[in-house]
């Protein structure tokens, strides 16, 4: 273990969540305690080849097991929880601190790996300071997509740092109140060494609107419903089911709740003591059916277009439940996750084909965002003032946006470091500096097999799923312990009618052989290589195709 020459210095490092929306994580050392702040999933767009997620590579951190106090996570979105299960199953076995629906959420994802009783859950509540040996955090409740998300005052050997995690500031929450700004003013008085803040949605120049700025929207719909109304939004944003079952009690319809998505982030809210009064309208999808068509209401999974999800499978008309007539509507309460619209565009298209009224697009107002905008941050950096500031939670391009809005409000730009994943960022009271420690902190996620997987098999997937296999069986004389000149080649996943191919191969084959044999040192990795290069040439020169090639050698 390093040693720790300054003992007031900390060090930040990033295992994800920059230059990508997703996977946030980072670690903080002091000189005595190791902690791990959010620890979440990145969606993964290798999905055609088994994986859906990758997550932090948690390997580079084992060695800190010793003096680990901690995994604290900020708010139960996928992007800040949804690693755990990977980091408790490489070995992090170590406590885990959140609030008590972040906590429900988390058991719910141990317990699917059957880890449930791995580590211990502290819960807190948003507000509340955890203290450790060598620093201690202050908690301060901030408005969200969901419920008891909080922002990090973090009092260490090296000063204050404040990491405000994803975050907006809503005038009027359907849950909660007001962001508290005199907390974060409180803490700028005190003097903040180094600032982290959400950086997602600074493209936006315009303040967000408040979540109750969607009711007469969310209302004129239920005023004039002819017929049956699926809802889809994001199911952890409960602040809109709460709006959504109000609207429904108010205007006399029943709601049913249809997918794992929704019924489980309710049922832990509920749990959580929020969504009290919703058993009035409350009702199963069985008994919907006994209501009047114009009276029905149902909360679907699916606003992203996923493949298995209830509003995918209504639209292709294979649901055992829900059974769409003409007339019906489907209200998107929701935004489109960037590199999910073609998948969203087709579901739309498929209940548009049905007759379906579909609302879908930003007017009428139906979905506001979770994510502080430009004239949000600008607040945030007014309360805080920090001394030095690094944008997370962000592509490259919103990172240097948000860089520059630091700038804009008079940082200079030694104050200011935009970094990357991999980069630790030293922290003493008199001194910031960047430095790069790690160069590729990514895990890939085999999706069946949940276990990490590395670049090289999934490049290989790519490569057989794109252009097939190529098998060379060389049959070896076992007595004499020499080749045999014939081959058997087998093509798969790549033509048609592989036997012309088969017979050109073949020769091709036969060709390499006697060169190899030639050569003093035969050895057969040698002679598999240069077949591989081979026929790969082959394909790519007639078809642009370079299929994955195995040898090998059968004893006859
Ligand atoms: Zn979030």
């Amino acid at each position: 273990m390093q040693s720790w020459e300054d003992k007031s210095e900390i060090e930040i490092t990033f295992l994800g969540g920059l230059g990508e929306v997703g996977m946030n994580c980072f670690t903080l050392e002091t000189e005595k305690e190791f902690f791990m702040i959010d620890c979440g999933v990145l969606f993964s767009d290798l999905e055609p080849f088994s994986v859906d997620v990758a997550c932090p590579n948690f390997g580079l951190i084992h060695d800190k097991m010793p003096k680990f106090s901690g995994i604290i996570l900020t708010h139960g979105h996928e992007d800040h929880i949804g690693a755990l299960p990977y980091a408790v199953q490489s070995g992090l076995e170590v406590p885990l601190y959140a609030s008590p629906f972040t906590a429900h959420l988390i058991r719910e994802k141990l317990r699917g790996f059957g880890l449930e009783n791995s580590v211990e859950i502290h819960v807190f509540r948003p507000g509340d300071t955890l203290k450790f040996e060598s620093i201690s955090i202050q908690t301060i409740p901030i408005n969200h997509s969901i419920i008891e998300a909080c922002s990090f005052v973090m009092r260490t050997p090296a000063g204050v740092v404040v990491h405000t995690s994803d975050f907006r500031i809503d005038d009027h929450p359907e849950i909660g109140s007001r962001l508290d700004s005199k907390a974060f003013e409180k803490v700028g008085n005190e003097g903040v060494r180094l600032l982290l803040a959400d950086s997602t949605n600074i493209e936006n120049p315009d303040r967000n609107p408040s979540e109750s700025e969607l009711l007469p929207q969310l209302e004129a719909l239920f005023l004039n419903q002819k017929s049956m109304t699926l809802f889809t939004l994001f199911s952890s944003n409960i602040g809109r089911v709460s709006q959504l079952f109000r609207l429904a009690e108010k205007h006399g319809k029943k709601v049913a709740l249809c997918g794992r998505g929704v019924e489980t982030y309710i049922k832990y809210a509920r749990e959580s003591g929020y969504l009290a009064s919703i058993d009035s309208c409350l009702v199963s999808i069985d008994q919907l059916e006994s209501y009047r068509r114009k009276d029905r209401v149902v909360l679907v999974t699916g606003s992203q277009g996923e493949y298995r999800s209830v509003l995918a499978r209504v639209a292709m008309r294979e649901h055992p439940l829900i059974h769409l007539e003409a007339g019906d509507r489907v209200v998107y309460s929701s935004k489109p996750i960037p590199g999910n619209e073609v998948e969203i565009g087709r579901v739309i298209n498929r209940l548009f084909q049905q007759g379906i009224e579909v609302l879908y697009r930003r007017t009428p107002l139906l979905h506001v965002s979770g994510h502080a905008t430009r004239p949000e941050l600008k607040e945030m950096h007014d309360w805080v003032r920090p001394q030095h500031f690094t944008p997370v939670h962000g592509e490259h391009r919103h990172l240097f946006l948000h860089r520059q809005l630091a700038v804009e409000r008079g940082m200079r730009d030694d104050q200011v470091s935009v970094v990357k994943n991999g980069d630790c960022i030293h922290v003493t009271p008199s001194d910031v500096w960047v430095e790069q420690r790690f160069e590729d902190t990514r895990w890939l996620i085999d999706s069946t097999m949940r276990i990490p997987v590395s670049r090289d098999l999934v490049k290989k997937r790519r490569r057989l799923g794109e252009s097939g296999l190529v098998t060379v069986v060389f049959p070896m004389d076992s007595k004499r312990g020499k080749l045999l000149s014939s081959v058997e080649i087998r093509i798969a996943g790549l033509l048609e009618d592989p036997e012309e191919a088969i017979e050109a191969l073949k020769t091709r084959v036969q060709r390499v052989y006697q060169r190899q044999i030639k050569g003093n040192s035969f050895q057969f990795d040698a002679l598999s290589h240069n077949v591989r290069l081979d026929i790969r040439r082959y394909f790519k020169d007639w078809i642009n195709r370079k299929p994955e090639v195995q040898c090998i050698m059968v004893e006859i």
